[in-house]
């Protein structure tokens, strides 16, 4: 356990690109960062042990998923977070903006908070900037992220503007019932839609409250790369240069790789859990659907230059085999490879930044190039 206040050591720099390493009340993290999501406490199909043996320093967990089950209080009463889901390592957790709007229904917004029902069971609940504070603090949250609203995308330059003067009033809420405790952080989220001018007030006005971190929402919600690239171009330098920066909910590794030239540190993704969950592995030449038949005789493992259990032990043949059979095993095994891919790519980010060249990474992950390239769907190379 690292003792003394959160904090970033930014340990070398490489054009915009930062090499660094988090202080938290749980152990440092190594940056650039992946952090694996695990929504309702648990990184899906993976034990603990096993996600820390891909690499994984920091998980994310969510707010909104644990407040309506098992409860805030709950896992309080257990002993905390880290202690329930058996992860001694650093969390991060969602303040459930993003989720009271994508998955509650009836949601109602008014300048205090939200009301909505759980998707669960439909029981109403209420979310201001203050209960999401506390059921951030309950859980034992060494990153909290402070309460706001999603801007949707699309959304006309009016909307953005009044959607992230809201959640600039939230921030400062948020920040205002937030306990200080060494080790422990609260992070600002800078909005403002795909607008360059709006960003750069968002994170002035986040500047001006004063927060431990500052992340990047309301991106990768459909606006595409290019336009992703432009804002975190708009805003990244106006952010304190001492502070980490995390893009949220980011990405492909081509987003990944272009996000930290641009200088941020944290990322977190369900795209490497999901995928192995359907079939979708990630390998350093291309995306494989281990569904497809033509995988039903490969004696060749899933990556040879990967060292995770799924292509150590078994051939493509067997994965194969274990999805068309419906076998959990098959989900296990290709989360553990996807999760392991993801915390191989982001040694080789920061051992680039340490080097200087920045383009190694994409000699090693031919697959961050060729993404790079295509459309932002996730699609099987044939
Ligand atoms: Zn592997």
């Amino acid at each position: 356990m690292s003792a003394g206040p959160f904090r970033i050591e930014v340990l070398k720099t490489a054009g915009n690109a930062r090499r660094g390493r988090l202080f938290t009340a749980h152990g440092t993290v190594e940056t650039p960062a992946f952090m694996p999501v695990g929504t309702a406490a648990t990184v899906k199909a993976m034990t603990p042990e096993a996600v820390r043996e891909t690499g994984a320093e920091i998980v994310l967990a969510n707010a909104y998923h644990l407040m309506l089950r098992p409860g805030a209080e709950r896992i309080a009463e257990l002993g905390g977070l880290h202690r329930f889901m058996n992860w001694p390592g650093p969390v991060l957790t969602d303040s459930g903006g993003f989720q009271v709007m994508s998955l509650a229904k009836l949601r109602d917004i008014d300048e205090a908070g939200v009301t909505f029902r759980s998707h669960i069971d439909g029981t109403e609940h209420r979310l201001t900037p203050e209960r999401s504070i506390e059921v951030q603090r309950l859980i034992g949250a060494d990153i909290s992220m402070a309460f706001d609203e999603c801007t949707p995308f699309p959304a006309s330059r009016e909307d953005a503007a009044q959607s992230m003067g809201l959640s600039m009033r939230w921030a400062e809420r948020s920040k205002a019932s937030f306990s200080a405790r060494p080790g422990y952080a609260l992070f600002g989220i800078v909005q403002g839609g795909v607008y360059p001018e709006l960003r750069a007030e968002s994170a002035a006005a986040l500047k001006a409250i004063g927060f431990d971190g500052y992340a990047l929402g309301g991106l990768a919600v459909g606006e595409g790369r290019e336009t992703m690239f432009r804002m975190l171009d708009a805003t990244a330098a106006l952010l304190p240069a001492d502070k980490p920066r995390y893009l949220m909910g980011v990405g492909r590794p081509a987003d990944i790789l272009g996000a930290v030239r641009r200088g941020v540190d944290m990322f977190d993704c369900v795209l490497p859990t999901r995928s192995g969950r359907t079939a979708q592995a990630f390998t350093r030449g291309a995306m494989l659907n281990l569904r497809n038949a033509r995988h039903a005789s490969a004696d060749a493992p899933l990556d040879a230059a990967c060292r995770c259990p799924a292509c150590r032990g078994f051939s493509r043949a067997y994965l194969h085999h274990l999805f068309k059979a419906d076998e959990i095993l098959g989900a296990m095994l290709l989360t553990w490879h996807n999760l392991t891919f993801y915390q191989d790519l982001m040694r080789a980010v920061r051992e680039a930044i340490e080097s200087g060249n920045l383009d190694a990474p994409l000699a090693a992950f031919p697959i961050a190039a060729a993404t790079a390239a295509a459309a932002p769907a996730v699609a099987e190379v044939p």
